[in-house]
């Protein structure tokens, strides 16, 4: 998934659960679940996009990431600590991450060797358009939950 549908799962999950204890399992088992769903994501395609554009897209999705997840504690959480929503979605891309210095920077030892080959292992690509449709979709139905509840 894209690192934008992570931090607003994580933000979601900052702003329903109080309990770290209980939050950080959650934010690390919702990176899982959110992979598994097939999605497209700045890495879909990187044959012959090519790293130097998949690192590019890839820090704009973060920074829109964080400005989605501003958003949505402003208009739907208001009270939920700022700090404690930011290490949330720090949980909840933690696996991308963690794989990032391998991936990008070819640093090829662990923890960062490790984080790519388990994500390889639920990790479920699929292209634009249906890719972004499937990832909108769960992350929408994240939010109504997170807001009716
Ligand atoms: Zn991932």
């Amino acid at each position: 998934m894209t690192a934008t549908g992570h931090a607003i799962i994580g933000t979601i999950i900052a702003a329903k659960v109080g309990n770290p204890y209980l939050a950080v399992p959650l934010a690390l088992a919702s990176h899982v679940a959110a992979d598994i769903i097939p999605h497209w994501d700045t890495a879909t395609n990187r044959k012959s996009k090519g790293k130097d554009r998949v690192l590019t897209e890839t820090i704009f999705d973060i920074a829109l990431g964080f400005l989605l997840s501003y958003a949505i504690l402003t208009f739907f959480f208001p009270n939920t600590n700022f700090l404690y929503a930011l290490l949330m979605i720090f949980v909840s891309q933690s696996f991308d991450w963690l794989m990032a210095p391998y991936y990008f920077f070819h640093i090829n030892m662990p923890p960062f060797t490790w984080a790519y080959q388990l994500q390889k292992k639920f990790d479920s690509e699929l292209d634009a358009p249906w890719g972004i449709v499937t990832q909108v979709a769960a992350v929408l139905v994240v939010l109504f939950l997170a807001v009716l509840l």
